[in-house]
């Protein structure tokens, strides 16, 4: 069983959260679901990271809301009214996938009702389609947590996900709305350019990286540590979405202190009393780095965000930092 799945609703509740939609559009002063005007593309997001680039490269013919805004566990997001709201007038949904959406989104889908995004139709687009993930377990079982059984779904984090999320996001508005084309292939083009410059000057920065040695609070951070060799000492969590117990904080805190110099990697959801635990245990450097967009001042772009990974690695390892 998933601990995290929102238990299937039941009529009155379903009807009660319809009627709590229409109030919304009311209140709001916007047309009810069922009128959608003509105009942009409605596209809902679950991060901020996709919003970013679907804004990218949808321009002006997208107008794009994210469901989460930037600080939370991306595993324990709550489903909201106004979730609800916007999928019941969504043109296009874009995901992760990899199972990250699991606790919150198949609930909200079923109750928005709204066949343009169901899984399956064009307008349900999932960016890691076509992903390699890495950690994807051999056994899945409650004790493991459960939260990565599809293999780790933080691709968003990985410096060159934003690649990967700008081509699924490409084909996806192209799919729905292909009379804009050549408009999305233009603007995309334009971000891969920048794309091209970001990724340089991040791997100029972290060319000294290999082998630097990191703790994690959660497995968000494994894709950026493959793409520079960096060394994962451990993770605070038992197992990814299982917290800490004493026993194997102290494990870890032996772990740390033989293996020498190591940097905590924390996001903001995690940085937490046992982080601050460790690290005076331990004196390893804390370095709070961002799971998404737009939870830590100056990541409101998908390339910003990355930047500021870079240059807070860069501080912690004592590396020059990228020249943006
Ligand atoms: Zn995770």
């Amino acid at each position: 069983m998933n601990r995290n799945k929102i238990p299937d609703m039941d009529i009155p509740r379903r009807t009660l959260l319809q009627a709590a939609i229409l109030a919304a559009c009311i209140a709001l002063g916007l047309p009810a679901p069922a009128a959608a005007a003509s105009g942009p593309l409605r596209v809902v997001t679950t991060l901020p990271d996709l919003a970013d680039v679907a804004r990218r490269i949808g321009g002006d013919r997208v107008e794009v809301t994210s469901l989460t805004k930037g600080r939370e566990n991306l595993h324990h997001v709550v489903a909201r009214p106004s979730h609800l709201v916007a999928l019941s007038r969504a043109d296009v949904l874009v995901q992760v996938g990899l199972s990250l959406e699991m606790g919150f989104l198949p609930g909200l889908l079923e109750n928005a009702n709204n066949p343009k995004i169901r899984p399956g139709s064009p307008g349900f687009v999932s960016v890691s389609v076509g992903w390699s993930a890495l950690n994807i377990p051999t056994v899945v079982s409650r004790k493991d947590g459960d939260v990565h059984p599809d293999g780790n779904p933080h691709l968003n984090l990985d410096p060159r996900g934003g690649r990967q999320i700008a081509e699924r996001i490409l084909a996806g508005l192209v799919a729905v709305d292909p009379e804009g084309q050549s408009a999305y292939e233009t603007r995309a083009a334009q971000y891969r350019k920048e794309l091209d410059a970001a990724e340089a000057r991040w791997d100029a920065a972290a060319k000294d990286w290999s082998g630097k040695k990191i703790v994690v609070y959660h497995m968000e951070y494994d894709y950026l540590a493959r793409r520079y060799g960096l060394e994962i000492v451990g993770t605070i969590e038992t197992k990814p979405g299982i917290p800490p117990t004493p026993g194997h904080i102290a494990e870890l805190v032996e772990k740390m202190k033989s293996a020498g110099s190591v940097v905590i990697l924390t996001a903001p959801w995690s940085n937490s009393g046992e982080v601050e635990q460790i690290a005076k245990a331990t004196g390893a450097q804390v370095v709070e780095l961002p799971n998404q967009c737009g939870g830590i001042a100056g990541t409101d772009t998908w390339i910003g965000m990355q930047d500021l990974m870079h240059e807070r690695l860069a501080r912690a390892f004592g590396t020059a930092a990228p020249k943006r």
